[in-house]
Formats: C-alpha cells, structure tokens, sequence
C-alpha cells in the first residue's frame, strides 16, 4: 500500500487521510472463507465497519462473494440492507423497545438474547401472522449477553415458545480466544455444545476473527470475522491469514528545533535531553489518536514513521497535535506539508494499540471523520 505523499485527489487543507485498500478487504474476506469452509463466513460490518465506512466496505464484500453480515443496531441493518439487498442480516443488539416492524420490513434477523425478548418477538409475529426469522444468542461463559443455561432450559421445556419464530441460527461469543492456550476456550465450546442441543437444530456459530483460529471445532457452521477482515491480528499466538487493509496519515506542520532542557506540550511532560528537532503533526485525540500515547521521560507512548523511519511521540497527545522527536532521522527526510504514518507498513494496528495502552480495534474504530477517506481498489 503506497503512502499518500501525493497530493493529487486529495482535498486542499487536508491534514490527514485514511487509506483503504478493498481489494485487500475482499482477499481477506477470501482467505478466511477458505480458512473456515465447508464452514461459512460472514463479515461482522458493526461501527461503519469498524470506521472504515460500510458504504465502500459492505458492496466490496458483497462482491467478494460473502452473503451474510452482521451488525450491531437497526440503524447499522437498514444501511446494511440499502447496500446488500440479497444479503442475511443479523442484529447483535437484538430486539430493542419497538423495533420489531422496521426488522421484519427489512427481513433483518434480531439476535435474542433474553427470554423477554423472545416474548416480545413472538408477540409481534403472533399480532402480525408473520413468522419473522430470528437468531438466539446464549452465554457459554462471557457474561455479556444471551439466553442463561437456566433460560435455555426453561425454553427446551415449552419449546412452543419459539413457535412463532423461524429459528435460523444458534450462536454464541467466546471470552478469551485471543489466546488459544486458555482453558476458557475448551469450556466454553463445551457449554455450547450442550446447550445448542436443547434448542432447534439449526446452524450454529461461536467464533469471531480470533476464535476462527482455533481451529475446526470451532467453525461450527458460520464464522463472524470483524478485526481480521480488516487487516487486524486477533489472536496473540496464530497469525490470521490477512494483510492490512489501512493506512492513516497525517500532515506534518511544522519542524523546530528545541534546546536541551525545552520542555515539549502541555505540562511540559517531556523535557529534551539534547538539542533535538520536533516536528508537530495535524492528528490529535480529536481524530482518535488516544491521549494515553502521550510520552513524558520517564515513559514512552505512540510512535509514527516518516519516509519508514519510526520516530516517538514526544509530550502530550492534544486535540488536533501531536508532536514528535525525529532529531535521528535524516533532515531532509521531515519536511512540512509531508506526511507522518500513524498506522501502516511500518506502524502496526496493534503497535499503535499497545503503545497506547488499548488494543488495535480501539484504534481502528476511533480514526475521526476529520481524516479524508481514500478507497483503492474495490472494482
Ligand atoms: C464484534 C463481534 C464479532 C466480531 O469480532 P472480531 O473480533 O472483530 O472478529 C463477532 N461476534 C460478536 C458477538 C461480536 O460482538
């Protein structure tokens, strides 16, 4: 992925621009139905696609061959639904207070987690004479949402309660599957395992990008790939078969030179040890670069890449600003009006997350609308 040095295309006073790649969303997409076939693949496409805007992701995946997506809200689905007409929507919130006619109108697939909801759900298809298609989460062990064992077994005792229904898909969300090695996993696939057979025989799915790579046992019949599809690496310990699909940039502003002892930024956290050269650049915790990666002396925070090379985050992170020590790279590399790497080739998603103490999707669905959106790629 090249960077946007060129300023060609780009509006005139942008000052940072996100750069996706679709034509590696729609590989990515490829490799993790090959990872999880005959299993299928969905596309987790919650948060405007995790912020990179389901309105270029959705029809590239479509394209791609994926026909199921999966959402968080109703708002998310009927977006969804204008994009992927003859595509299988499922809702992870669920069934919201009277919600239920705008789902069915779109033929969206609520995912009920609660046996109020299914009530409800029924209720409506009873006062409708519809048989609305639903989806049942039940908890195998995060305690987040879905059905309780205790719910499912009250519901394998008067299964009529799902009569109105059309069950399509049992499903449920793993805690720790980001490291493979936790005994957490094998529970929780147990727990599914066995309350999956008290409820209709339908198909089932347990894994998003990180459980995908634990293996078969855990396809079941449907994956829900998010972070992976979009380059992310989910799991601590296997390598998701993915490249990146991002790269965030922002404008360098200015350089200045700095004596030793000058304090950088608000408070004056950090202090130059030498004489160093600073450059500020146009990104801040207003367009999502979060103010834990600020650095003082003592600790160090966020780094950026100019022309490759990794220069650190120097001083506090502000709203539009951040600035950076770059006295070890060449002079002729930093130049105002150029550009800073903030994710990308040399820049990971988790890099960035960690530096900043979170994780790489926090990253990702942060970048502000005040980056200019570039899509490659996507015919
Ligand atoms: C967000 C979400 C996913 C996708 O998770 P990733 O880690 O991004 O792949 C899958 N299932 C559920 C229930 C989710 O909330």
């Amino acid at each position: 992925m090249s960077a946007p040095l060129d300023d060609t295309g780009l509006p005139p006073g942008t000052t940072g621009v996100v750069t996706i790649d679709l034509d590696l969303l729609a590989k990515n997409w490829r490799a993790l139905s090959t990872l999880v076939a005959p299993a299928e693949c969905a596309a987790v496409v919650k948060a405007d696609a995790y912020g990179l805007g389901a309105s270029h992701c959705i029809p590239a995946l479509v394209r791609a061959g994926c026909g199921s997506f999966f959402v968080a809200t109703l708002a998310e689905a009927e977006e969804a639904r204008r994009l992927a007409p003859d595509a299988t929507l499922y809702v992870l919130d669920g069934l919201l207070p009277g919600a239920a006619p705008a789902l069915a109108a779109i033929g969206a697939i609520p995912v009920l987690s609660s046996q109020l909801e299914i009530r409800a759900y029924s209720e409506f298809a009873r006062a409708t004479g519809l048989r609305p298609a639903a989806a049942l989460h039940v908890c195998s062990g995060l305690n987040r949402l879905g059905l309780t064992a205790g719910d499912v077994e009250a519901l394998a005792l008067a299964p009529e309660r799902l009569g109105g229904l059309d069950v399509r898909l049992v499903m449920s969300h793993l805690a720790s599957a980001d490291n493979a090695d936790d005994p957490m996993n094998e529970a929780q696939h147990a727990e599914f395992e066995h309350l999956r057979a008290l409820l209709p025989a339908v198909r089932a799915s347990l894994s998003a990008s990180d459980g995908m790579m634990l293996g078969s046992p855990f396809h079941f019949e449907l994956a829900r790939p998010g972070y992976a599809l979009y380059g992310g690496q989910p799991s601590r310990m296997r390598r998701a078969p993915v490249e990146p699909v991002v790269s965030v940039h922002a404008r360098i502003l200015q350089i200045r030179d700095v004596p030793e002892g000058g304090r950088v930024g608000y408070s004056g956290i950090w202090r130059a040890a030498q004489p160093s050269r600073i450059a500020t650049i146009a990104a801040g915790y207003a367009d999502g670069i979060p103010r834990s990666a600020s650095a003082g002396n003592a600790a160090s925070g966020g780094k950026v890449a100019i022309g490759g090379q990794v220069a650190p985050i120097v001083g506090r992170v502000s709203m539009d600003l951040i600035t950076v020590d770059v006295t070890a790279l060449p002079p002729g590399s930093v130049q105002p009006g150029g550009w800073a790497e903030l994710v990308g080739p040399a820049i990971t998603l988790e890099e960035a997350g960690a530096a900043a103490g979170t994780i790489g999707y926090e990253i990702l669905t942060r970048l502000g609308r005040r980056f200019h959106r570039v899509y490659q790629g996507g015919s």
